[in-house]
């Protein structure tokens, strides 16, 4: 019980972020995330094109291949 209350903890330190003037809507980070924070929406800023949304940062386990995969760099993971 008590590594899940750290795990938690560190989980909600992370913070997951999409520059969506830099996303191509390629969807490769929903491919390679491992526990599914990313979904293909599209945005209010970006009528008819479909961005990287994050839907669930607090699952991110901060194994950073959005982050290297992502062919324009538009993925930032902070802890
Ligand atoms: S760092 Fe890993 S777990 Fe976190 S959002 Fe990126 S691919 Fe998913």
């Amino acid at each position: 019980m008590k590594n899940q209350h750290e795990n938690a903890e560190e989980n909600s330190l992370v913070e997951v972020k999409v520059d969506h003037s830099k996303c191509n809507g390629d969807s490769i980070c929903v491919d390679v995330c491992p526990v599914a924070v990313f979904e293909l929406q599209e945005v209010s800023e970006y009528p008819g094109e479909k961005k990287s949304v994050v839907v669930d940062n607090d699952a991110c386990i901060v194994c950073r291949a959005c982050e290297v995969q992502c062919p324009t760099q538009a993925i930032t993971v902070e802890e």
